[in-house]
């Protein structure tokens, strides 16, 4: 009763009190959108600069300068291109932990409008029939209760119209994290932990998540859905390391 009177009271406080930013807790100046981050803290998430892959997104030192990296001359992927909305530091990766990892699921919305903008800028025109949220093993998903790919995919499709398929593509072998092991140790660990489980009438796909380091994991969900009928996918992250 009495932790329903202090959500009723706060609900009620925040009626009054203007929206904070839901990163730092800073409050946004009146006419905000409530679901964004402030200005402070966008100024550490710009969008990435000039100089990376221009397919797979993957940052170069020094100047700008783009061109393909040795990972997409080697083995060229099967998405055509990633867009990223900033690289992966600072805030956003702080931002993605949170989200990640400590329930903060309210930061999905702010990073997927993030996600939004970063795409309209790039005046990308390619028009996915569906977004498709990289899948969590079904253990991980019952353990964190939510999957942080599909909860970001949710303000941008609603702002493509664009609607989310969560069925298509399934994760179905639980892998060991990834983090720490090298790109082929990587490579190796997610041979066949996805499948595509029905048929579809998708031709064109946008494939989301909110990180991409090694790229391993969306290079294997690209592999296996261009393995059905699937013209072209293209790849949308948060965080580019
Ligand atoms: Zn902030
Ligand atoms: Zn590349």
């Amino acid at each position: 009763m009495w932790t329903n009177l202090r959500r009723a009271l706060s609900a009620g406080v925040d009626l009054f009190l203007p929206p904070a930013c839901l990163l730092c807790g800073q409050l946004l100046p009146p006419g905000c959108d409530p679901q964004a981050f402030c200005a402070e803290c966008q100024a550490t998430m710009p969008p990435l600069g000039n100089s990376h892959c221009s397919c797979c997104c993957q940052p170069f030192p020094g100047t700008s300068s783009q061109h393909l990296c040795a990972t997409c001359l080697q083995r060229p992927p099967a998405f055509s291109i990633v867009h990223a909305a900033c690289s992966y530091q600072e805030r956003v990766k702080d931002a993605i932990h949170q989200l990640k990892y400590r329930n903060q699921v309210n930061l999905a919305q702010p990073l997927g409008k993030l996600l939004g903008k970063a795409l309209d800028s790039a005046e990308v025109s390619f028009k996915p029939d569906c977004i498709i949220p990289v899948p969590l093993h079904p253990c991980r998903l019952k353990k964190r209760g939510y999957n942080q790919a599909l909860e970001i995919s949710r303000p941008l499709a609603k702002k493509m119209q664009v609607p989310i398929d969560t069925t298509l593509l399934q994760r179905t072998l639980k892998t060991p994290p990834q983090q720490g092991l090298t790109a082929a140790e990587r490579r190796s660990n997610l041979r066949n932990a996805f499948i595509v489980t029905t048929t579809t009438s998708a031709r064109n796909i946008l494939l989301v998540d909110d990180v991409m380091t090694t790229g391993e994991t969306v290079r294997e969900c690209c592999r296996v859905l261009m393995k059905n009928k699937i013209a072209e996918v293209q790849v949308a992250v948060i965080g580019r390391a």
